[in-house]
Order: C-alpha cells, then structure tokens, then sequence
C-alpha cells in the first residue's frame, strides 16, 4: 500500500486522536444514547401503520424503540433517518469525529481504527454524502467532471453496481481529448437571455417546450435566443426542434461562480479536487466524484460543518437506501468546495 505524505500525515494524526476520540465516545450504548438524544430533537414521530398514524412523543429516556401509544405497534424512533438499519453507532460517530477534527481518510484505514468492514465504512458516507449532495450546490462551485478524469480510476472488477458507466467515461475521455487545445475560455460572449437559454442546455436534449417552460421567457425571445446560440456554436440543432449544448461547449463551461469568494477558475477547483482524491484514496470511480467532494467539504469547512453540526445533520436527514448507493452516479457537473485561498 502507498500513501502520499499528506496521507502518512493525517493517518499519525489520527493514530494520535484515538485515545481522546474513544474516551469521549465512551462504549457502543453511549454512543447509542448520543444518536438516540440527536434524534429525539424531532420530539414528535408519527406511527408509520397506515390505519394508525398516531403522532407519538418521543419518551424520554429516549429509546431506539417504543410502542405507539394508540396500536400498541413497535415504533423505531430511527426511521427514515439516516440512522436507520444500523448495526452500531459507534463507527458513524467516529467517522463524524475524524470529519470534524478535518482529518481525512480512506475507508480501509477508517475501518481498521473503527473495526468494521470497509464496505460498512463506504456505506456509512455515502449514506451522509448522498445525503448532503443537494446542500453543497448552495455554498460550491460547479464544474464539468471531465475536468477530473485525472482521478478516475477504471475499475478492473465488477462493482457490486454490476457495471460502472464505462460508455459514459469513454465518450468523455474522447470529448477531452477531442477538445484538449481549446477547452478554456473559448466561450463567445452571451446576452442576458441568451445566458438563461444556455444555462438550461445539457447533453441532454430538450425541446422547445421544455425550454419554454424552465426559461420562462416569450416563445419569440426564446427562438431569437436559441437562433442566435446556435450561430455562436454554442448549441446543437436536433430533429423535432430538440436541443442540447453544444460539444465544445460541455467543456468550456466557466460561468462558475462562487457567492463568497468571488468567481474561480473551474479548472482550479478542479485540480485541487484531483490532488485531494489522489492523495488520500489514489483514484475513485467516476460515479463518486460528486460524493467525495462531499466528504472534503465535511472536512475541511469548519464554518458550516461546526463541531456537531454533522451529527444534527445526519439525525434530520432522510434515510439513503442501498439501492439508492449503487445508482448514484455524478452528474456532467458536480459542485466542489474550493480551497479558500486557491486563486
Ligand atoms: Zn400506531
């Protein structure tokens, strides 16, 4: 196994960490109570039985399970939370306390100083990424995956996914290399509307209608602006009035903006991203940059992520289910945190 310095580092400090994070863990029913108080914040939990429904209040001590006050049935307070199905609470908790000391670390090393499997380890967090995924469009800068394929690895094996989407890699890889020479800043510039039509473009295509729709504008100013894109080499045209971005395009995209540091370059974020999956988990699967991004940003924004905050989190947040794991796949684009002082 190789590690990266950066790696060797976090792993002595974590090594470091463990007697302090144990003793403020406690056993495996302290840490059972710790969730069990986050999730009794809801106060009230409502009987899951549809001839029920009965809004219970959570008893207090709070228990993992109690009895509905009007069926008589069995009521798991951890229900459509993240919490549910889970075997032991203590390895969430210390995950969420390497998180928030910004201690980064791979799955296998997190599963030897937490003693669980590493696939409980990766279902763990991407239960919480998936979970935060919608959150960090807010705060993030949006960039094109394929600026990333540097930290794709191509898997040899099948995936409990049973294929990664290979075709899809592929196709961008040849986009990449297609496009190397030209892809930044070789954006025309574009009015106000046209801006808002070619916000809604993808590679996916979209008819007039759904155009109509979303951008909100006249049919006229819509077809003047899709007119107008399209001789600019911004679009492509499709049979039955269909539309997508064009395919230079779906590289030159850097309208990304960041509200609190002002805008970044994609290409930036995109090499620190690159640098941050290289460095503590060598390369990931192409479906998983959204989610590891994720992970970074638990780890190093201690502004939003303040110390608990996780926890709270996890605790309001809806259940993940596995099936919901294997398909998640990274969009086009994704959103990263950037390093607050890359330029
Ligand atoms: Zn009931």
């Amino acid at each position: 196994m190789t590690h990266t310095e950066r790696s060797q580092a976090n792993w002595i400090m974590a090594i470091h960490a463990m007697p302090e994070i144990h003793a403020k863990l406690g056993s495996e029913l302290d840490c059972e109570q710790v969730v069990m108080s986050a999730l009794a914040t809801r106060k009230y939990i409502y009987c899951k039985r549809r001839d029920c429904g009965h809004k219970n209040t959570i008893p207090i001590p709070t228990v993992r399970t109690f009895t509905c006050e009007k069926c008589c049935k069995e009521i798991s307070i951890t229900a459509k939370t993240n919490f549910h199905g889970a075997q032991k609470f203590k390895p969430r908790l210390m995950i969420i306390e390497f998180q928030e000391r910004g201690i980064t670390l791979s799955a296998n090393q997190l599963a030897k100083l937490a003693d669980v499997s590493t696939d409980t380890i990766n279902r763990i967090q991407k239960r919480m990424a998936i979970a935060a995924a919608n959150e960090i469009e807010k705060l993030a800068i949006e960039i094109p995956t394929v600026l990333c394929t540097n930290a794709i690895g191509r898997r040899t094996k099948k995936t409990p996914a049973d294929e990664p989407p290979v075709s899809e890699e592929f196709d961008l890889q040849r986009r990449i290399q297609a496009n190397e020479s030209n892809f930044s800043n070789s954006r025309p510039e574009l009015t106000e509307l046209e801006e808002a039509v070619f916000h809604e473009l993808s590679d996916e295509p979209k008819s007039f209608d759904q155009l109509f729709e979303t951008t909100r504008m006249s049919a006229s100013s819509l077809g003047a602006a899709l007119m107008t894109l399209e001789l600019k080499g911004c679009l492509e045209r499709h049979t039955g009035d269909r539309f997508t971005l064009a395919d230079s395009m779906q590289l030159s995209i850097t309208i990304f903006e960041s509200d609190s540091s002002g805008a970044k370059s994609a290409e930036g974020v995109a090499r620190y991203l690159v640098n941050f999956v290289k460095d503590y988990f060598q390369a990931i699967g192409r479906k998983n940059l959204q989610l590891y991004s994720v992970l970074d940003w638990f780890c190093k924004d201690r502004t939003h992520w303040s110390p608990g905050s996780l926890l709270e989190f996890c605790a309001a947040s809806r259940q993940v289910t596995y099936e919901e794991i294997l398909d998640y796949v990274t969009p086009l684009t994704f959103f990263v945190i950037p390093e607050p002082d890359t330029s």
